[in-house]
């Protein structure tokens, strides 16, 4: 037969053939264009046979590739999971869409204990998540959620307050916009025309927001820019106010933030006016600004559509006055959503919030219904406490403060989080009852984190950021050599660009520490990451970074106990001691003092004994922790002689 002829029954090239015949086990030369028939019915055969192989082959492996579908019913990029900022363990296990005992096993892996029901922060899923093969993302419906519970929460408590009783409040009104598009001199400007304020001289007290008064009508302002967690409480910001006002620069137009600006307003289902700022420079270009508005379909009253703009100059001042009326033009219009009773029920929110050496925790709340007063018992979802002091944004102390009002509160057992709501219960009862509740959920969630500080004792954990991603696989490859035998180096996370806030958070729950390197850390960052304790580093030498694990290894290896301060107390009274241990009653001034922990005793600046707490007790009931601003009798295994004045600092030990 010809071998062309052939071929064309194989449905193949003659070349091809030629090249397939000596695998078959035929030979007949490079250049044959004949074969014997007999032979030829032999080639035929042995294809057919090859052919069903690779059909068969074929079939099996689409059947491995179906099962393996089945097993990860996402492909590998598609594997993303949404997680909440709190996840129960079942819940988790059904997001992930796996086994309960998968989970379970993953964080008994991780030294977590946890039963069904536990709720475990949004750090720690993320971190079981990661290790089961997922991308974690923040869910931004959860996120949303929260928000809209919020002005809910608000809506609900209105409708139910008594008609006669609502009168309308001042709007609050956040600024957003790209960086450096003129927030802060909007802010200034806004501030220094009112004729009052002017007298005063500049903003001196940055508490958060701010008041204003034009045509004898109130309006707040939230004060956001420049602050450590801007990015909170920008969100936080869009998130409780009534209005925005959407800063563009004139002459550099729509940037990314802008456009978040945007998402979040109309997330938030926000009224809003753009101001296009910097229109004292040559550059400016108004129309050009609107003309992009139009391209994102946000049209300009002037073309025909129903969104607001004003050109301004903040620099010199030009266009506030006007901004100012439309702003009261648009709370006017807005005026059904902006009523309040200010006898009625407290609710608010904080817009910020921070560590004052002196007082401890203080933040500043917006309320939006009722009047909060001084002493009034406050519950956030994650702390309460008594409002002792109370001072207005200038700083002056007062006694209440009503429905928009910027409120600076002095007093909580440890810092609210930029977002909480807040609630006045002055029921002792209910008072007491949500206490509980707060501290048991403080409780849970402290000994998630205590296993997961037991687990890492012999884990180093880090969050490595570098400027390029050669650079940064160079790091990891270095610090990954390192690992040893009972030391286990993990890297929870390993990105380019500068170390974020959500890093330090991160890095905040699992004890991680953050390596930056050739990537200047921003001061804010470093600030945050000192209020939180985190280790953070930053590196240009790789072999210096070698050095420093190198030494943090014999360290660990070497059974050095880590400590860390939880609290600080202040001895009252003495009241007994046997040869061993001593039973005294003092004050906690900061922190919280648990059972367990490791007091020092200090009288002065150096420490002059330390010893176990043994027991703890309030009111004569033994408890397991007290906090700061409480009272407490405690014995302590120690036979230094305890005056009081001195200071007990409290640590928390992990070897
Ligand atoms: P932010 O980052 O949005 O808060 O922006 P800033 O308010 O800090 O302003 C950034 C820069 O723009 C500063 O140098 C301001 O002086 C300048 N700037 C702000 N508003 C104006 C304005 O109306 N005209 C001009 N020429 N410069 C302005």
């Amino acid at each position: 037969m010809n071998i062309t002829e052939l071929a064309r029954q194989l449905k193949i090239t003659p070349k091809e053939l030629k090249e397939r015949l000596p695998e078959l086990g035929f030979s007949i030369g490079e250049r044959a264009i004949q074969i014997p028939d007999e032979q030829a019915i032999k080639v035929i055969e042995a294809f057919k046979r090859v052919r069903q192989q690779e059909k068969k082959q074929m079939e099996l492996k689409e059947k491995v590739e179906r099962i393996t579908e089945i097993k990860s019913p996402l492909k590998q990029e598609e594997r993303v999971v949404y997680l909440p900022p709190k996840i129960q363990v079942f819940e988790l296990a059904n997001r992930l869409n796996l086994p309960l005992r998968t989970v379970l096993s993953c964080l008994l892996k991780n030294g977590i204990t946890a039963s069904l029901n536990e709720n475990l922060p949004f750090e720690i899923a993320a971190i079981i998540a990661e290790e089961l093969g997922f991308k974690v993302k923040e869910a931004e419906e959860e996120r949303k959620k929260e928000k809209i519970y919020f002005k809910k929460e608000i809506k609900e408590i209105i409708k139910n307050e008594p008609k006669d009783k609502l009168i309308p409040r001042p709007p609050v009104v956040v600024i957003m916009g790209h960086v450096d598009h003129g927030k802060t001199a909007l802010l200034s400007a806004i501030y220094e025309i009112d004729f009052m304020q002017k007298e005063s001289g500049g903003i001196t007290q940055h508490i958060g927001a701010y008041q204003i008064k034009r045509k004898e009508k109130l309006i707040t302002f939230i004060d956001t820019p420049g602050h450590v967690a801007f990015e909170n409480m920008r969100l936080a910001g869009g998130h409780v106010a009534d209005m925005a006002i959407l800063v563009i620069a004139a002459d550099d137009g729509i940037q990314p933030q802008t456009q978040e600006a945007i998402r979040i307003i109309q997330e938030e289902e926000l009224p809003f006016i753009v101001a296009i700022n910097k229109m004292d420079l040559p550059t400016a270009d108004a129309k050009k600004v609107k003309n992009q508005l139009i391209e994102l379909n946000l049209i300009p009253e002037e073309f025909g559509g129903n969104v607001i703009c004003v050109e301004i100059s903040a620099k010199k001042k030009k266009g506030i006055p006007e901004l100012l009326d439309l702003i009261l033009l648009v709370a006017e219009t807005e005026e059904e959503k902006l009523l309040a009773n200010p006898e009625g029920m407290v609710i608010g929110t904080i817009i910020e919030s921070h560590q004052d050496a002196g007082f401890g925790p203080v933040a500043t709340a917006i309320i939006f219904n009722g009047t909060l007063k001084t002493f009034d018992n406050i519950i956030l979802s994650k702390t309460y406490g008594q409002a002792k002091i109370l001072k207005d944004w200038q700083g002056k102390k007062v006694d209440s403060a009503g429905p928009s009002t910027p409120i600076q509160i002095f007093n909580f057992k440890a810092l609210p989080k930029v977002g909480e709501i807040l609630t006045v219960e002055n029921n002792r009862d209910l008072l007491k009852e949500k206490i509980k509740e707060i501290e048991n959920q403080q409780e849970e969630e402290e000994n998630i984190f205590q296993s997961i500080e037991n687990n890492k004792r012999k884990n180093i954990s880090f969050i490595l950021r570098a400027d390029t991603f050669g650079t940064l696989e160079a790091v990891v490859s270095a610090i990954v050599g390192l690992a040893k035998n009972n030391i286990k180096i993990q890297i929870l996370k390993k990105e380019v660009g500068q170390v974020t806030e959500s890093d330090i958070i991160l890095a905040g729950a699992t004890h991680s520490w953050i390596i930056s390197f050739n990537v200047k850390i921003p001061s804010n960052i470093l600030s945050l990451a000192r209020e939180r304790a985190v280790k953070i580093s930053f590196y240009k030498i790789i072999y210096d970074l070698i050095e420093d694990i190198k030494k943090e290894i014999e360290r660990q290896l070497s059974g050095e106990v880590i400590e860390k301060e939880i609290g600080e107390l202040e001895i009252k009274a003495c009241f007994s001691s046997s040869r061993t241990e001593r039973i005294v009653g003092g004050k906690v001034i900061s922190g919280y003092i648990r059972k367990g922990a490791i007091g020092r005793i200090f009288r002065g600046e150096e420490p002059l004994a330390e010893g176990e707490i043994l027991e703890l007790q309030v009111n004569k009931i033994e408890v397991g922790k007290v906090s700061a601003g409480d009272e407490c009798g405690i014995k302590i295994k120690t036979n230094f002689e305890i005056k009081p004045g001195d200071i007990l600092k409290i640590y928390s030990v992990v070897s």
